[in-house]
């Protein structure tokens, strides 16, 4: 049998440990903050490229490979800058930039570690996807974004930690009903607890990645850019993703589409973010992606 006092303690160690572990868990760089003009006129851009897409016929598979290899050649130099700029020493920022030519893979781009080496990864069925190297460019950044920013080593750890959070909620509903005078005994307590962390476990690494996907979005158009593309015109290939893609990326990795956040909140972003590289550019200066304030 627990009683109410025990339950507070419970409920104390959990606080203590969520604390401890949660500093310093959100996004390293600034993600836009969107108002609703933002996001319609995104939902235009969409409009517009769906229309133009209709009309546009699709590359063969030589010509898909002969862009990748175009676009990779231009964008990995730069990424490795970017990366070896903005990260510690030591990271490695030495990129393999591969095609899966798996004909099963859905069409995704993912980022995944070999041996310590940031992989980025294309699927065949994407290229499928892909209208022009502005968009490849974007897609190549994008994935180099998540290694930058240490995306996958941070859901390992926040996954754990929302755990932690869960757990804390089912301590409080045991609290509750000891306090209510409620005897609770140890098997239901268990599963309180237990079934809290699990929930929290997934919820946490849901909402994590959403915020992850907008900050890889924002150092892949700096990235993008410094490359020679337009990120503006990249982002624009979020319009023809279909809701069925993008589902299952393959464990362990980072990947480009996913069904969360929406299309137009990420070309929002883009926008926003162009705005701030275009102003950065005009006063003379090479665009660095802002930090947060820690
Ligand atoms: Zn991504």
């Amino acid at each position: 049998m627990v009683n109410a006092r025990k339950a507070t303690a419970w409920v104390a160690i959990l606080c203590v440990a969520q604390a401890t572990v949660l500093a310093g868990c959100g996004t390293t760089y600034q993600v836009e903050t969107l108002d609703e003009q933002a996001i319609a006129r995104a939902n235009a851009e969409i409009a517009a490229e769906r229309a133009l897409a209709a009309q546009s016929g699709s590359m063969d598979a030589d010509q898909k490979i002969a862009l990748y290899t175009l676009v990779a050649k231009r964008v990995e130099p730069v990424a490795e800058a970017f990366c070896r700029a903005e990260t510690d020493p030591g990271t490695n920022c030495d990129f393999a930039l591969v095609i899966d030519r798996n004909p099963k893979a859905s069409a995704n781009a993912h980022q995944s570690y070999v041996g310590g080496q940031p992989r980025l990864t294309t699927t065949l069925a994407f290229l499928d996807k892909v209208k022009s190297p502005d968009e490849l460019a974007f897609v190549l950044s994008h994935e180099a974004g998540h290694h930058i920013a240490g995306h996958l080593d941070k859901k390992k750890t926040q996954t754990a930690l929302a755990g932690v959070g869960g757990a804390l909620l089912g301590a409080l509903v045991v609290m509750a009903a000891a306090s209510s005078g409620r005897q609770v005994n140890r098997q239901t307590m268990e599963q309180l607890v237990g079934g809290g962390a699990a929930i929290g476990a997934a919820g946490g690494a849901i909402a994590y990645s959403q915020t992850y996907e907008l900050e890889a979005d924002t150092l892949g158009a700096y990235i993008a850019e410094r490359a020679g593309y337009d990120p503006d015109a990249g982002s624009r290939i979020f319009a023809r993703l279909g809701v069925e893609e993008g589902k299952k990326p393959p464990p362990g990795t980072a990947s480009f589409w996913s069904t969360h956040p929406s299309s137009p909140e990420r070309i929002a972003t883009v926008d926003a973010v162009m705005a701030k590289i275009k102003a950065q550019r005009a006063s003379g200066q090479e665009p660095v992606p802002e930090r947060r304030e820690e």
